[in-house]
């Protein structure tokens, strides 16, 4: 084995995600954790900077370990990281409250880890209010078939108040020790990899995007690619916003200066060139064109671009009436989609369904958006608008309608010339004379020599004169001397097409 093939495999901190029912405490729990636990916690605490965190847990027998959170994806944009073959988290913990027990949220959660095939850990939370029946609520996840340790199962479970921090020492000890059974490596040697988990653009430094790293390691001057875009790793964050030069396997960091917006789950590979870098981009791309023109129908509709939106109104009656107006706006090429609409203020739970959506906005009429749901949609990229107007809200809409509408490149004839007699040729300079036939014809024009009708070069005018003086253009009617290069020898009689390509 050579040294480059060398590989030297360690123990891998686990990737935690938090799922469950709405208020069961998520939130709460992850910051209770955030907050004990965090790596060098300095003076007046830590702002996190992107979705997902690090911490140092001092285990019950005294060893230090790390462990790393995914925060608030919500379930809906953990399914389109699934969807895009990114397996991000190594260890769920499905939140239950003591009060409530097993919820219909709780179950689709439990769907989304079972399906994922990811060990997991039953935390019953809030066991220090009062109306807490943790019997009870074993109960009710057995009849749900969640077969607990000591219940004829052998799901792990533990008693906790996100509150008061009681039992989430003992949370942490089982998160560190379902990851030993899962035996959970990584190889620092080999260039790291990982997913993308969000994306967003940072109005100053440009578009970022927060990778979980799951082997290897990252280094400053290494090139890192997710599906067809790249970025060098130049600008490099961990969690807190702090610039780092170098980061291994699990560390959220955040990679700033990708060539275009990566997408939610995108794989992300790192390489030593940019030339591997951009080979990998090209290969990806290829893999991803559009398929065969007899399934053309279908890959229209494939390649038909559906906008999500979230819709919240003061009354129903608006949001039906919003509906009927977005229809209106539905394009060939672009489909505003309503995907979730209701009544009442915009929360933070909209935001979470919108970030797992790619390039979903949430518009809101005659209502406010919650703080907390500002302040996250911040963090996230997720733009939310709201308005007093329902024509302002079709107006914005088609203005993000046409900016998404996928351009495309035309060719634009500005002029045609007759070659009446060629002067003479240095290899590819030719210099000749000719009339404008119509449009114009421009010094630095690129144009096409046709010959009858058929194209047999493209070439471009270097210099243009009219009656033995230079100038920029000449004008149908009119005979010019021109030298233009071409490639393929020019021949009185030939027609010379002046074009440029126009973006629509
Ligand atoms: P999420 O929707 O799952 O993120 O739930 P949150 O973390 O926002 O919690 C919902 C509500 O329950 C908030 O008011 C929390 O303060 C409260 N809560 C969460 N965990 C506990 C707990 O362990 N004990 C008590 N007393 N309240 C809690």
């Amino acid at each position: 084995m050579t040294d480059t093939q060398k590989t030297e495999t360690q123990e891998r901190p686990p990737v935690i995600v938090i799922m469950g029912h709405i208020d069961h405490g998520k939130s709460t729990l992850l910051d209770y954790i955030r907050s004990t636990n965090i790596v060098d916690k300095e003076a007046g605490g830590i702002t996190q900077h992107i979705s997902a965190y690090e911490v140092v847990h001092e285990t019950s027998t005294g060893d230090k370990k790390r462990i790393t959170f995914l925060d608030t994806p919500g379930h809906e944009a953990f399914q389109s990281m699934r969807s895009r073959g990114a397996v991000i988290a190594d260890i769920a913990v499905l939140i239950v409250s003591a009060e409530d027990g097993v919820k219909p949220q709780t179950l689709e959660a439990l769907k989304c880890i079972v399906s994922e095939n990811m060990p997991y850990i039953v935390a019953i939370n809030k066991i220090d209010k009062p109306g807490a029946d943790i019997n009870r609520t074993i109960a009710t996840l057995i009849e749900n078939e969640i077969y607990l340790e000591g219940y004829g199962g052998t799901i792990p479970y533990v008693p906790i108040s996100a509150k008061t921090g009681k039992g989430i020492p003992e949370l942490l000890d089982m998160m560190l020790l379902v990851a030993e059974v899962e035996e959970l490596t990584m190889n620092p040697l080999v260039p790291a990899e990982g997913a993308v988990i969000e994306s967003s653009v940072d109005a100053r430094k440009g578009m970022a995007a927060t990778v979980i790293i799951k082997n290897g390691s990252i280094r400053s001057g290494m090139y890192a690619v997710a599906g067809n875009t790249m970025t060098p790793v130049r600008m490099m964050e961990d969690f807190r916003g702090k610039a780092i030069k170098e980061a291994v396997a699990s560390s959220p960091i955040r990679l700033i200066g990708w060539s275009s917006l990566p997408k939610i789950g995108s794989v992300v590979h790192t390489f030593q060139t940019r030339k591997e870098a951009e080979a990998a981009v090209v290969q990806f791309s290829t893999a991803h064109l559009t398929p065969t023109k007899q399934r053309s129908s279908e890959t229209e509709q494939e390649n038909k671009i559906i906008i999500p939106i979230i819709v919240k109104a003061d009354v129903s009656g608006t949001v039906e009436a919003v509906e009927h107006e977005f229809k209106k706006l539905i394009t060939d090429k672009v489909t505003p989609h309503i995907i979730l609409s209701g009544t009442g203020e915009i929360t933070e739970n909209d935001v979470k369904t919108a970030v797992g959506l790619a390039g979903a906005v949430i518009m809101g009429f005659s209502v406010k958006i919650d703080p907390g749901a500002h302040a996250l949609a911040d963090r996230l990229g997720v733009t939310i608008k709201t308005f007093d107007i329902i024509y302002k809200m079709s107006e914005w809409l088609q203005e993000i309608i046409t900016e998404r509408t996928p351009k495309v490149e035309i060719e634009e004839i500005r002029g045609i010339a007759k070659v009446l007699k060629v002067f003479s040729k240095t290899k590819d300079k030719h210099v000749l004379g000719g009339k404008a036939e119509s449009g114009e014809i421009h010094s630095g024009d690129n144009v096409k020599i046709m010959r009858r009708e058929t194209e047999i070069a493209i070439g471009k005018v270097r210099e243009l004169q009219h009656n033995k003086i230079r100038v920029d253009e000449v004008k149908e009617g009119y005979e010019f001397g021109a030298m233009i290069e071409s490639r393929v020898e020019i021949m009185p009689g030939d027609r010379i097409q002046a074009f440029t390509i126009v973006t629509k």
